[in-house]
């Protein structure tokens, strides 16, 4: 890997942490050639500390550590992009990252949709909500809903309009989401299952 280390004239390049598995950006740290090579060889993302002046592994004290997975240098050969499995939080002050997140998969707008379904799920009056007021009928109704949905995929999926299979399918995966969330889950218990089998 040809490094870059002296654009800065300090023989040092960023380094964006990212966690391996949910891409979150964990935190940003330096290396010089030294801490790049010694990250290599432990596995342990090491740094040059600009306050400490020295070589500083990541979890040296604390315990946790930034497993090394891979490390891929940006089109000028001045940035590192380094993917790790972090054995805990991993900003000093106890955060999952530098930037107070939660160290979490995020699926996007799918995300998005959860939480908002969440708050309808803990709103009190379900009066002007279709969703509040679908949690108020229970858990019975919802898995119904859930059935007809799907029945309605498989009637689209026989048929060729293209449109109505799009949105049956939106209105199941929507329907399925409501009914995760009624059992106390989230999309992202049901990917864990998954990605255990495989
Ligand atoms: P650790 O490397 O986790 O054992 O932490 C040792 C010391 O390094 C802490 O007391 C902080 O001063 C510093 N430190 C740890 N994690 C971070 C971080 N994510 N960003 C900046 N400084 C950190
Ligand atoms: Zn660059
Ligand atoms: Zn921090
Ligand atoms: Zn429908």
């Amino acid at each position: 890997m040809n490094i870059d280390f002296n654009k800065n004239n300090d023989g040092l390049v960023p380094a964006v942490i990212q966690d391996a598995k949910t891409l979150k950006v964990l935190m940003l740290g330096y290396m010089n050639e030294e801490a790049f090579l010694k990250t290599n060889e432990s596995k342990k993302v090491t740094f040059y500390s600009r306050t400490k002046k020295r070589l500083w592994t990541k979890g040296e004290e604390s315990g946790n550590f930034l497993q090394l997975v891979d490390i891929k240098l940006d089109c000028d050969n001045d940035t590192l992009l380094i993917h790790v499995n972090p054995v805990g939080p991993v900003c000093h002050k106890g955060d999952d990252t530098c930037w107070q997140e939660k160290n979490k998969q995020d699926y996007g707008f799918i995300s998005e949709l959860e939480q908002i379904i969440e708050n309808r799920k803990n709103q009190s009056t379900p009066d002007d909500s279709y969703v509040a007021s679908l949690f108020a009928k229970g858990m019975n109704k919802i898995a119904q809903k859930v059935g007809e949905e799907a029945v309605e995929v498989v009637i689209e999926a026989k048929d060729d309009n293209e449109n109505l299979f799009l949105n049956e399918s939106a209105d199941l995966l929507f329907h399925y989401l409501i009914l995760l969330k009624a059992k106390g889950y989230e999309l992202n218990d049901i990917v864990k299952v998954l990605q255990n089998r495989h």
